[in-house]
């Protein structure tokens, strides 16, 4: 099949981000929609990322802040808990990590080889607060 590159399109044309027809992709989960080849869903759009941001979920109190603020959708949040981060599409902006109200963060930004399982021994720890007399 001939595939255009994003110069040879006429002006006014249409790229289709499903395959069919959806009247309401907002009711079908991500990972099940039929996307089309020109939906940039199916490709990894983040091979240029060098900082990425980490998950801790004991930190997390589900505010949902990230996945209001992510320019890219890519927090995955179901019944409105923060699930994890869709390291296909997030491009490593530090948003999610800006927004994040908690102390410590429950999102924090490592280097993009960072293995995650280090860095949750890394992470700073809640601070006790001293009992009052
Ligand atoms: S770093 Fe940026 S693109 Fe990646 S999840 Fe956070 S807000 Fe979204
Ligand atoms: S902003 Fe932080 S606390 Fe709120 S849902 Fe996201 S990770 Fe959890």
């Amino acid at each position: 099949m001939l595939q255009n590159g994003w110069d040879t399109f006429e002006i006014g044309t249409i790229l289709r981000p499903f395959e069919g027809s959806i009247s309401d992709a907002s009711a079908i989960l991500p990972e099940d929609r039929l996307y089309s080849q020109s939906n940039s869903f199916s490709v990894s759009v983040a091979d240029w990322r060098i900082e990425k941001p980490l998950f801790n979920k004991d930190l997390c109190i589900d505010c949902q802040f990230c996945w209001i603020y992510c320019p890219d959708m890519s927090i995955i949040s179901r019944d409105k808990k923060m699930v994890a981060v869709d390291y296909d599409h997030c491009k490593g902006c530090g948003i999610c990590v800006q927004v994040c109200p908690t102390t410590p963060k429950a999102l924090l930004m490592f280097p993009e080889q960072k293995d995650e399982e280090e860095a949750l021994l890394e992470w700073p720890k809640k601070e006790k607060k001293e009992k009052e007399n």
